[in-house]
Formats: structure tokens, sequence, C-alpha cells
């Protein structure tokens, strides 16, 4: 029966130090027998066919050897939206919807006509901007080509692709013009993190690895946004745990006159810096 199939992965999940083990069961399990979340609660007294067990223990041994069931399925929410992802995009994180929120209220306070997400990955961040501020012009660039195909297949979930540019091209190297808000996830996990992790053994390399301090893209990218924000505009960065310090001062010694603040994320650790530009004047 699903019930037992259910508790079976949940057990072998545990056993094996997986997180959110039942839930991750419940994904694998619906993934198996495609129906949402309701028809599986519905079905649990229901026999497995013995194509269908097999296929579920497939999918389970895959999570139990480290691969992410975000991958498994193709599939991540992202602020309530489901999102097609594959191993060309990072997964996207709960905390980056910190992100999505401070874009959305700097949005409430300020006049924003264009945006751009730098290494949008599988776009969830363009897209849940695009969709919340249908007046936006979007751009989305990554250096992956790969990765865009991702995000292009996302737009075109959500009927944005129209709105959303989406160019290749390394940090702001691609955009055609000034714009008012930037906001980025980049890369800031450092060597040491990632040799101690299992992160890379399944997500891109590229998305991930910030170079000798964990900072260098991000670093990099500090230094272009000057030239590329219109005057009174902003830049929103996610970035790692104890980084703020490092990119607070970063931006503070390039660009005195703006101002400077961090937010931590539901789980207290500081996640976002926010650089607001001067306005003219
Ligand atoms: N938040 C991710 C993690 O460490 C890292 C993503 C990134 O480098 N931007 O799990």
């Amino acid at each position: 029966m699903l019930k037992q199939a259910l508790s079976e992965a949940k057990g072998a999940f545990i056993r094996g130090n997986i997180d959110d083990a039942w839930l991750e069961a419940e994904l694998l399990l619906r993934h198996t027998l495609n129906i949402n979340r309701v028809q599986l609660y519905q079905r649990l007294d229901r026999r497995l066919t013995p194509n269908e067990a097999a296929d579920f223990r497939g999918l389970v041994e895959r999570r139990l050897s480290g691969e992410p069931t975000a991958y498994i399925t193709e599939h991540r929410e992202f602020y309530g939206r489901d999102f097609y992802v594959n191993p060309s995009v990072l997964i996207p994180r709960p905390e980056t919807e910190l992100l999505v929120e401070k874009a959305l209220e700097y949005t409430q306070r300020y006049s924003v006509a264009t945006i751009a997400d730098i290494g949008t990955g599988s776009g969830a961040i363009a897209i849940s901007l695009a969709l919340a501020l249908p007046w936006v012009k979007m751009y989305a660039t990554d250096i992956s080509a790969a990765a865009l195909e991702v995000a292009w297949i996302n737009c075109q979930r959500y009927g944005v692709d129209g709105r959303i540019d989406r160019l290749v091209g390394d940090m702001v190297d691609a955009l055609p013009e000034s714009v008012d808000l930037i906001l980025a996830n980049l890369p800031y996990v450092t060597p040491r993190e990632l040799s101690r992790t299992r992160l890379a053994d399944f997500e891109p390399r590229l998305a991930l690895d910030g170079g000798s301090n964990g900072l260098e893209r991000i670093t990099q990218l500090c230094h272009q946004v000057g030239g590329r924000l219109s005057p009174g505009g902003a830049l929103l960065l996610e970035i790692g745990q104890k980084q703020a310090q490092a990119v607070t001062s970063l931006l503070s010694g390039l660009y005195p006159a703006a101002r400077i603040e961090v937010t931590p994320d539901l789980a207290g650790i500081d996640r976002l810096v926010s650089l607001i530009w001067p306005a003219a004047g």
C-alpha cells in the first residue's frame, strides 16, 4: 500500500540522514505516480503495482545516493510557484525568497521600471518579480546558456517570455541599459565549504563556487554596479554566512554616498545586503 511504501522510504531516509524524510518520500511517491498531494492522501490504502513499486524504489535509491529530490522530480517550489529545474541550474532555496520580498518592498517605496536579475539560473527570482510587477521591464542574465534554457522554459510556463529579456553574458556585460534595480544571488560558497559538503556533487559548481574567499563574484559585481544603476536605484545581493561585514565595507568604500543595509533571513543569518544609490542632484 502507498502508506507502507511511504513509511519504508521515510525510514530509509532517516537512516540515511536525509532531512525532511517524510516530505521527500511523499514528493518521490507523487512523482512516481504522477499525482498531487490530495490524490496521494485519498489513495493511501491503494496498492502499488510491481512496476510502480520498482520505479519508486529506484527514485528512493537515487535520493539515498545524494541526488537532490528537485533534480529527480525536475520540480522545485519557490515563492509559491512550481519551477522546472535540472542540473544546469542551482536549486532555488527558500532563503532566496527574501530577495524577492525585499525587491517588492523596494518597489512599493520607489518607482521601478527596469530590473536586472544577474545570474538568473532557473529564473525563479526574475519570474516571481515579473509576475508581481506586470509593468516592469526585466532582464535576466547568466553566463551559462544551459541555465538560460531552463529560465526560458519557466518563462514560457508562466507566460512572461515576452517580458523577460534573457541575456547570455558575464555579470552586467550583456545589459543594454542602466536599470532601477539590480538583484543577484551569485555564487558565494568558499572552496572549503564546497569540499566539506556534497553541494557540488550534483549542483553546478559555476553557480556555487565563489572563489578563494567566497566573495570573488560578489566583489566583481559590486565594482560593476556603479555604472549600471539609474540614479536613485538599488542593488540587492544575497550573501552567505559571515559575509555581511566584508560586503558592506567593500560597498561603502566603493560608493561612500550610498545607503547600505543588511537584512537577516528567517534563521537569523545575515542574508541580504542592499545598497541604495543616491538620487541625482
Ligand atoms: N545558498 C546556497 C547554499 O549554500 C548557495 C547559493 C549561492 O552560492 N548563491 O546552499
